[in-house]
């Protein structure tokens, strides 16, 4: 236990000194993840925005306080999960990230968190974290809410994958906050029959 809270730890100081690609040069902070390092469910946006570049954390804009509410629907809070990117510093102007930085990202950082997690479910929050996982003829719109298998690349093991939408996309649209409310009231039931 204490083991894998001290490798969290010290992947989280090397992100913070990352120097391996283009977007370090223009952070104001890293954002290597918060939460438990026990976490039976991990969170994947794409990368952090301006806000999270500003504080170091993930998800603390907008789109951060819904995640907050749809957690609170379940009954869970940040301290219970783990929330994390698969680039850990913000893109300018937040482009998307380029391959070779998320080559690098998830290479040197990204994989070897969640292997030391091992958590039961991972949630990708939008279509650019989805295809860190799945192949790229899927479709959030037909997989957001389903469950997925995926080997981790590094060691093997199976990870539960399940699509959401971003919470983003509550903010611009509606009738989304229903669809991501309803896909996530599914986590605890998926969750009791993993165990
Ligand atoms: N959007 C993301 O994908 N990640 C964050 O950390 C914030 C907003």
């Amino acid at each position: 236990m204490v083991d894998k809270e001290l490798q969290l730890a010290e992947i989280a100081e090397k992100i913070k000194k990352c120097k391996l690609c283009f977007l370090s040069e223009g952070r104001i902070s890293a954002v290597p993840g918060v939460g438990s390092f026990d976490a039976e469910i991990v969170f994947i946006g794409e990368g952090p925005g301006a806000r999270e570049d500003k504080t170091g954390e993930p998800f603390v804009g907008a789109s951060g306080k819904f995640l907050d509410e749809m957690l609170a629907s379940v009954k869970l809070n940040r301290s219970d999960v783990f929330i994390t990117n698969i680039v850990k510093c913000r893109p300018p102007k937040n482009r998307d990230p380029l391959p070779d930085e998320v080559a690098i990202c998830t290479e040197n950082y990204f994989w070897k968190q969640l292997d030391i997690i091992a958590p039961k479910i991972i949630i990708t929050l939008g279509r650019h974290a989805m295809y860190r996982f799945l192949p790229a003829d899927r479709k959030i719109s037909e997989d957001h809410g389903k469950l997925f298998q995926f080997k981790s690349p590094k060691t093997g093991r199976n990870f539960n994958i399940l699509p959401l939408y971003h919470p983003a996309a509550a903010l611009y649209n509606g009738s989304m906050r229903g669809v991501l409310l309803e896909d996530f009231k599914r986590v605890p039931k998926i969750l009791k029959k993993l165990k």
